[in-house]
C-alpha cells in the first residue's frame, strides 16, 4: 500500500532528472575504477567525486567502511552509504550497487572512448553505464526526489556504494559484511539491481556457484622442425580442453529456476604463448569459467577435474597446475516469498505493467554475500545485460523507470 498522491509527485520529480542523470553517468564514467586485480588502480577517485555530487544534491549523512589494500595509490578500496531517514525507523530498504568496472578489452571494437559517456538513440554509452551505473544512478535519483520534494519516506533510504565487486577480492561488501557493526538489519530489504532482463520480469532468487580456473601447462620448448626433442603444451593443453567438456555430463542436474537450467564448463581466455611460428610451445596457459548449479559441491567438481588433468599428465608427459582465480560456493536461495519479493513485484508491477517473477541466475553478484550471512536479498533490474561487452550502454528510460520501482520500495508501508 502506498500514498498514490505522493508517488505521482515523486514520479514527477524523477521525469525532470533526466538530463541530470546523463550528467552524472558522464562523471561516473569518466572515471575509471578498475580493480588491481585487474590491472586498475581501484575505485577511490571515482567515489570521492561520487561523494561530490551526492553532497551538491544535497545528501548528507555519509558513512566509511574502506578496506586497506594496498595494491591501489590510495592504500583504501572505497566502500560508504548514505542515507535518508524515513517514517519507519526500524526498516531500512537498501539499494547496494558496485563503484568497480571492468577494463574496457579491445579498444578498436568500441566505436568511441569507452571513458567518454555519450548518448545516441536515447541511450547512454560507454563503460560502467550499465554495470552498475545504470542503478547506482538511478537509486541517486529515486532518493533525491524525497529531498527535493521535502517528503519523508515511508521506510528509511540506505544507499551503498561498494568497491571490488567485479572480482570479488573481498574489500567491497564482502569486507563490510565482515566488520563487527551491524549495519543491515535481518528485516531490512536489501536489493542488488546487477543483473536481471530486459524487461524486468526476473527478481533473482538464487545464483550458481561461481569457479574459474586457470590451467599452466608445462612441456619443453623446442625448434619447429624437431619436435621430438621437445614437448607440446599446446598440444597437450588443446587435448585438456576437450576432455573437460566431460564436465557437462558429470555434473548434468537440471534446475528450471535457472536460466539456462544447467550447470556450464567453458573456456575462456587464452594467453598468448610463443611469439613465432617455428617454436614448440614449451609452456601454454588457458582459463575456464564454470557456472555450477547451487545443488552440486564445487570440490566434486574440482575432484573431478583435477583427475582429468592428471591422465592428461600422464599421456602427454606434461605437467599441469590449476589455480583458483575465483571460487564461490553459492549458499541456499533467498525464500521466493520473502517480503522483499512481493515488495518488488507490487513496485514492478505498478511501473512496467508487469508480473515480475523470481528465478535463478549464473552471474554472480554481490548478493550471494548476504545470502551467505542469511539477509533476504533480491537481485532485480530491467537491464538489457550488455555489461562487459565493447560498446556497453543503458537505455536512460530504464534509468528513470527503475528508478521509480525503487521510489515505489522507498514508499510502502
Ligand atoms: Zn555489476
Amino acid at each position: 500500500m502506498i500514498d498514490e498522491n505522493i508517488f505521482e509527485k515523486i514520479c514527477r520529480r524523477i521525469d525532470t532528472y533526466r538530463t541530470d542523470m546523463i550528467e552524472l553517468q558522464k562523471v561516473l564514467t569518466a572515471t575509471p575504477a578498475v580493480g588491481p586485480i585487474n590491472g586498475g588502480d581501484g575505485e577511490m577517485l571515482k567515489a570521492q567525486r561520487l561523494k561530490k555530487c551526492l553532497i551538491e544534491m544535497g545528501f548528507t549523512t555519509f558513512r566509511h567502511y574502506d578496506a586497506l589494500d594496498e595494491s591501489v595509490t590510495a592504500g583504501l578500496r572505497p566502500n560508504f552509504l548514505t542515507a535518508i531517514e524515513g517514517k519507519n525507523r526500524t526498516r531500512k530498504i537498501w539499494v547496494i550497487t558496485h563503484l568497480d568496472i571492468v577494463p574496457p578489452g579491445e579498444l578498436n571494437l568500441w566505436s568511441a572512448d569507452p571513458y567518454i559517456a555519450y548518448v545516441k538513440d536515447n541511450h547512454i554509452y560507454g563503460r560502467g553505464t550499465e554495470d552498475n551505473q545504470q542503478d547506482m544512478v538511478a537509486s541517486i535519483f529515486a532518493a533525491k526526489a524525497f529531498l527535493d520534494e521535502e517528503i519523508t519516506p515511508s521506510q528509511s533510504i540506505g544507499l551503498f556504494f561498494v568497491a571490488d565487486e567485479e572480482t570479488s577480492g573481498g574489500k567491497g561488501l564482502y569486507h563490510v559484511l565482515d566488520l563487527p557493526e551491524m549495519i543491515f538489519g535481518k528485516d531490512d530489504f536489501i536489493v542488488v539491481p546487477d543483473s536481471g532482463n530486459p524487461e524486468g520480469s526476473l527478481i533473482e532468487i538464487a545464483e550458481k556457484s561461481i569457479l574459474w580456473l586457470g590451467f599452466k601447462t608445462r612441456g619443453l620448448q623446442c625448434h619447429g622442425s624437431k619436435p621430438q626433442l621437445g614437448n607440446n603444451a599446446f598440444s597437450a593443453a588443446s587435448y585438456l580442453v576437450t576432455k573437460l567438456t566431460k564436465l557437462r555430463k558429470i555434473f548434468d542436474m537440471i534446475d528450471p529456476l535457472f536460466d539456462p537450467p544447467v550447470s556450464t564448463f567453458e573456456p575462456t581466455k587464452k594467453e598468448a604463448n610463443v611469439g613465432n611460428i617455428n617454436t614448440i610451445p614449451g609452456e601454454d596457459i588457458f582459463y575456464m569459467d564454470c557456472r555450477v548449479l547451487p545443488q552440486y559441491n564445487l570440490q566434486d567438481v574440482i575432484a573431478e577435474i583435477n583427475k582429468i588433468a592428471q591422465k592428461v599428465e600422464k599421456k602427454f608427459s606434461v605437467n599441469i597446475e590449476i589455480s583458483h582465480q575465483q571460487y564461490v560456493q553459492s549458499t541456499h536461495p533467498t525464500p521466493a516469498n520473502a517480503p522483499v519479493v512481493y515488495a518488488l513485484q507490487e513496485a514492478i508491477e505498478k511501473i512496467y505493467h508487469l508480473k515480475a517473477h523470481a528465478g535463478g541466475v549464473g552471474a554472480g553478484t554481490v548478493a550471494a554475500y548476504l545470502r551467505k550471512k542469511d539477509y533476504p536479498v533480491a537481485v532485480w533490474s530491467k537491464t538489457n545485460m550488455n555489461a562487459h561487452q565493447p560498446d556497453e550502454n543503458c537505455p536512460i528510460d530504464n534509468m528513470l523507470g527503475n528508478a521509480k520501482v525503487f521510489a515505489h520500495l522507498f514508499l510502502q508501508v
